[in-house]
């Protein structure tokens, strides 16, 4: 086999496709892909602050890596990026090493923020004392403060890591949960319309696929140790991932006919729920579903 560009010795073969492509074409193919998702969903304008929201893995270091060239192409966009430590004994330390020492050697300024220090638990904590899913606590309260913290920091947008098999699952699972209005909010830039309470967040990765992210990092350098979250086998998400992947093995074009099929009807949706008001939190102000919002709660049964 060879690289179909240059024939060259290949490093990938891309997902649902017959092409092969050598280290030099992968980088070319991968990078040029990310920048015309930045721009036919317009991502990033000119003069703006653009927050990466970095665990130090690597689809958000992949994402950081990009945003960072491009920033520099561009010098008005200014780029800085934010970590969330959940306090996960023996995953997150090691892998928000690897951003900090991304961020130092690149001059971006990386700001930390934990669970411990803003809800007075690490989620090692808080799920011993609240039984409840981990995924389900940790995702609340990480949303909660990237939106929180970005506002802070007064930045324009919110970049995330997320990859085609990410919404590929976030879609499925939000069928399973009956959460159309959820789904409404999914898509390469989030939101149904703008609201000054949301950071819009952008998703630059979201047409690659979780290999070839993973393919990219490694070619680069960015992670080299592949950290698993121990609790990631007890979500609803990791048994939509192993089905999504079985699914694709046997029809390889299942993932990308997900996100094609979502896209189709992501306007429909938005213009369903265009008119549902948004609350704030009596609490803390925050958007929310109801009058309290989910962390508020969660941290009201930690208390
Ligand atoms: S797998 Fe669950 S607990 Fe672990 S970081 Fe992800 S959302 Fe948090
Ligand atoms: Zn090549
Ligand atoms: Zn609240």
């Amino acid at each position: 086999m060879v690289c179909s560009r240059c024939k060259t010795r290949p490093v990938i073969k891309l997902p649902n496709s017959a092409v092969s492509l050598c280290k030099s074409c992968f980088i070319k193919y991968f990078e040029k892909k990310v920048r015309r998702t930045i721009r036919e969903y317009n991502m990033i304008t000119k003069g703006e602050v653009i927050a990466v929201g970095v665990s130090g893995g690597k689809d958000s270091l992949t994402t950081l890596h990009i945003l960072n060239q491009i920033v520099k192409q561009q010098r008005t966009t200014k780029i800085l990026a934010i970590a969330i430590n959940e306090g996960i004994h023996g995953y997150r330390d090691k892998t928000l090493d690897n951003a900090v020492k991304y961020c130092d050697k690149n001059g971006i300024k990386l700001h930390i923020y934990s669970f411990e220090e803003e809800f007075g638990y690490s989620l090692d904590k808080a799920i011993k004392k609240l039984k409840l899913n981990p995924c389900s606590i940790c995702g609340v309260f990480r949303r909660y403060l990237l939106n929180q913290k970005a506002k802070e920091l007064k930045v324009d947008k919110l970049a995330t890591g997320h990859n085609l098999d990410d919404e590929a699952q976030s879609i499925i699972m939000n069928f399973f949960k009956n959460s159309t209005e959820t789904s409404a909010r999914l898509g390469p830039v989030t939101g149904i319309k703008l609201d000054k309470g949301f950071i819009q967040r952008v998703k630059p990765l979201y047409f690659l696929t979780e290999k070839e992210v993973m393919t990219y990092a490694f070619l680069k350098g960015l992670n080299e140790e592949l950290n698993e979250c121990p609790y990631a086998t007890e979500s609803l998400r990791n048994d939509v991932k192993e089905m999504l992947n079985e699914f694709n093995i046997k029809y390889p074009a299942t993932k990308y006919s997900v996100i094609n099929s979502f896209l189709d009807i992501l306007p429909l949706l938005k213009e369903k729920y265009k008119n549902n008001k948004l609350k704030y939190c009596k609490y803390c102000g925050e958007p929310a579903s109801n009058e309290t919002c989910q962390a508020c709660e969660y941290v009201g049964m930690l208390k």
